[in-house]
């Protein structure tokens, strides 16, 4: 089933053993970079994204996968650091290990509650949620990670970075409060106007922190994209800005994601395979699951949900990977026509055939569309399913799950109504990827009950906020970056 040539390491990675883990670009024109280098850059210089070049094996015995399961989220998640960063963070200063850097980032006042709680919704049926962190969104478990991670690596190396993001909603509100006030760090971040909820906004802009500039596009959010791929592929201008990316091509968020995947499917597991269901957007999160299998965990099929925009969906269907127009609909952190990370599994697909790849993405962007070859499509088959689920189907989730008492988010119930058409026997695991009180509007309408907020995010709507509305034109942005970031040179 493993679709590319891994070399499996032998023994346990442990930071005193393992040499560096290498990343390679999809597109296979851009030299081999190391763990920190893929999540402090961007995109590869030939427009690929980076994966690692063998899937290390997390957990080789039963003591290590007991600990894991039992033990603190921190403790997992840094487990999968540790294999996917090899020897990278051992350079680094004033910080013990990977244990003490997941301890800062998963033990600490942003999550009052457990960082991903596990709660059983039926008989095989679990949700698990993901929303308890300081912005309400699964965003939140990466980007608490990178937060003290890029803090560390830029104080060591005395050096200032820009982060400029483009956010459906979620991105930017975790990481504004991943990054607020950190002296490294200038963050941009690219929001589609009139797309976001007030909720969703109020995360973004309410910091109060000189750090964050917030500015609202003109345009969706595939443009709010655009706009940043064109703003990284100028070469100069990223540089000179020291340009980094925390979307959800960034490797480092992907791996932050694979532990909830690895640390449920290893507690759920002992009976056979665990299948999730992942409402979908950028397809982070759902290549996140992906990943966590080629980890070892017993991660089954991966059914993703998507709502109106049902690029996946149609790929998986027809074969034919090609963009349609971007539908706003009720739940809008998944109004994304081409996902990012496609690039990642198709590269897997394709059986890390670099050659092939990017012939499909020249395809892509000269004619919106690209044909998968039959054996790519039948491996992308195995592994996951996907559906669309409409807004009207939203709105009755949400309510047939308010009757039982589950106030849940949009998203969440894109899911859970994708869950009603999976036929696999087994363990059934649903992402609740937001709580329910970021979209008040949408559950009101589906439920007439107004979700409130965590005590902690009482004052949302009372804060002061700041954000300025631009016209989606890079030189425009261009201009903000390089008056305001500090990193400039
Ligand atoms: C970002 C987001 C998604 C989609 O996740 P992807 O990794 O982009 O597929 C789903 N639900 C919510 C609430 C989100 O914020």
């Amino acid at each position: 089933m493993r679709p590319c040539r891994s070399i499996p390491i032998p023994t346990l990675p442990t930071s005193a053993t393992v040499g560096l883990m290498r990343y390679l670009s999809t597109r296979g024109q851009a030299p081999p970079i190391s763990f920190l280098e893929s999540v402090l850059g961007g995109l590869a210089p030939d427009g690929g994204l980076y994966v690692p070049e063998t899937w290390p094996h997390l957990f080789p015995n039963e003591t290590e996968r007991h600990n894991a399961i039992l033990g603190h989220y921190a403790y997992t998640a840094a487990r999968v650091l540790l294999a996917f960063s090899g020897g990278d963070l051992e350079g680094l200063e004033q910080v013990d290990d990977a244990d003490a850097l997941c301890l800062q980032a998963y033990l600490n006042g942003a999550w009052p509650e457990s960082v991903a709680p596990l709660r059983q919704i039926g008989v095989s049926d679990w949700l698990l949620e993901l929303f308890r962190g300081p912005s309400l969104s699964f965003k939140d478990v990466a980007m608490q990670l990178l937060g003290p991670l890029y803090d560390l690596v830029l104080r060591q190396q005395k050096e200032r970075l820009s982060i400029l993001c483009a956010t459906s909603g979620d991105t930017g509100g975790a990481a504004v409060e991943a990054f607020k006030n950190r002296e490294t760090i200038d963050l941009f971040v690219l929001t589609p106007r009139g797309r976001v909820s007030s909720a969703q906004r109020r995360f973004m802009t309410t910091s109060g922190a000189s750090n964050i500039h917030v500015l609202e596009v003109n345009g969706d959010f595939d443009i709010c994209q655009a706009l940043v791929k064109q703003l990284f592929s100028d070469t100069t201008f990223a540089t000179r800005a020291r340009l980094s990316g925390v979307n959800s091509i960034n490797w480092g968020r992907i791996a932050a994601q694979s532990v909830y995947f690895a640390r449920v499917a290893h507690t759920l597991g002992h009976l056979g395979p665990v299948h999730f269901v992942v409402p979908t957007g950028n397809f982070g999160d759902a290549y996140s699951g992906w990943v966590a299998r080629q980890l070892g965990a017993p991660v089954g099929r991966i059914l993703l949900a998507t709502n109106a925009n049902d690029v996946l969906v149609r790929a998986l269907e027809t074969g034919e990977y090609r963009r349609g127009p971007s539908r706003a609909t009720l739940s809008p952190a998944m109004d994304i026509q081409l996902a990012s990370n496609f690039e990642r599994i198709l590269f897997e697909a394709l059986d890390r055939n670099a050659d092939q790849l990017c012939n499909l993405q020249r395809d892509l962007s000269r004619d919106g569309a690209c044909l998968l070859p039959s054996d790519a499509l039948a491996r992308l088959r195995t592994w996951f399913s996907a559906t669309s689920v409409s807004d009207e189907e939203t709105l009755l989730q949400l309510r047939i799950q308010a009757q039982e008492g589950n106030l849940v988010c949009p998203h969440t119930a894109v899911g859970l109504q994708a869950r009603t058409r999976l036929k696999e026997p087994g363990f059934v695991v649903t992402l609740a990827t937001a709580h329910p009180a970021k979209f008040p509007e949408t559950v009101k309408q589906a439920t007439g009950e107004h979700p409130p907020l965590p005590p902690r995010s009482r004052d949302l709507f009372e804060r002061p906020e700041r954000f300025e509305q631009v016209p989606a034109k890079a030189e425009t942005i261009r201009a903000i970056v390089r008056e305001r970031s500090r990193a400039w040179r």
